[in-house]
């Protein structure tokens, strides 16, 4: 599939199904869930990172690199559709990665390498470094002139991918839901989700961090800026734009011990039975904690009977490969 302008990739959002998952506990509680699947955009870029990358691959063209750069970890989604994307817009991609070259690379990083991305390892405390201006402008020095994407996709012009896929869903559904709930990792989804749909329309994000630091404040702050630029004149000042009710929230109770940490038995099981319920495959660090916390949530009737939830499914079922799957 060919996705060159932002018409095409709202064209491909439009296509993306939106399939009914139903288990014994939400059909007890009254709710209803459908799963938008995301996983299934495109064969090789999967999830919400496409979306991320998107205005920032036409952002590198339009200023003349032929090179991106990003960062990522072993088993990055990221990076993993970076290279997809790269190899598909004929350009090149560097991949830094955290942490010393391993005998043997994941498979995350094999398929990076195949499809054509310089994989380069550095330190820890380097990896530390990787936002600071004479650490890039070395990077650059010795890498070549690169456009350069931080870690996750996690800026604005990624936040304005998810913007359009809310404007998507909007439209599949001629606005018939109550809310729609995604994972969390850097919050650059959430913010650009809540921009894209209805703004009476809330938007729950389930935070995959333990210590999430100031991830409020990164939704708040990406989630303004697009509210600003797509309204732009419609405010007297940016601080009358962030006066008005804020359409998103976060939930940070269902991390299940933080970031890529080992699964509990309890939500293992979880993760078998709702793959057996509805047939819907979920990846262990982001999709499972969201579908874990939508659930727990309705057994709590934190949800209204009758509510109509639409999840996201942000993809990442790459990372299952290495991991022991229900
Ligand atoms: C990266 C990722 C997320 C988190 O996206 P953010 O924009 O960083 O919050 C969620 N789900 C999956 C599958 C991901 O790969």
């Amino acid at each position: 599939m060919v996705i060159d302008t932002a018409q095409q990739l709202l064209n491909a959002a439009l296509a993306v199904p939106l399939q009914r998952a139903t288990t014994a506990l939400l059909a007890r509680q009254g709710i209803e869930l459908w799963i938008r699947r995301d996983d299934l955009l495109d064969a090789q870029l999967s999830g919400n990172k496409f979306y991320k990358l998107f205005f920032n691959l036409q952002a590198a063209r339009a200023q003349g690199f032929q090179q991106v750069i990003s960062f990522g970890g072993a088993y990055s989604n990221h990076l993993h559709a970076l290279a997809a994307a790269a190899h598909r817009y004929g350009m090149h991609a560097i991949g830094v990665i955290r942490g010393e070259r391993p005998a043997h690379l994941s498979p995350t990083l094999q398929d990076a390498q195949a499809r054509g991305m310089k994989l380069v390892f550095i330190s820890r405390a380097d990896y530390d470094r990787k936002t600071a201006a004479d650490w890039l402008a070395d990077l650059q020095a010795r890498y070549g002139a690169s456009y350069l994407i931080p870690e996750g996709g996690a800026n604005l012009l990624g936040a304005r991918g998810m913007q359009l896929l809310g404007a998507a869903l909007e439209q599949q559904t001629g606005g018939d839901y109550s809310a729609v709930c995604l994972p969390v990792g850097t919050g650059t989804s959430l913010a650009g989700l809540a921009a894209g749909v209805d703004r009476r329309k809330p938007v729950v994000g389930f935070s995959v961090l333990k210590g999430a630091g100031d991830l409020g404040g990164n939704v708040a702050a990406f989630y303004d800026a697009l509210w600003r630029d797509w309204h732009e004149g419609a405010f007297t000042s940016p601080a009358s734009a962030s006066a008005l009710a804020e359409n998103w929230r976060l939930i940070s109770g269902f991390h299940g011990g933080g970031y890529a940490k080992k699964m509990s038995a309890m939500m293992f099981a979880f993760w078998q039975g709702f793959e057996r319920e509805t047939g819907i495959p979920l990846d262990p660090v982001y999709t499972i904690k969201m579908v874990w916390g939508i659930s727990s949530l309705a057994q709590q009737g934190y949800w209204p009977r009758g509510s109509r939830l639409v999840a996201i499914h942000t993809g990442g079922l790459q990372g299952r490969r290495g991991f022991n799957c229900p």
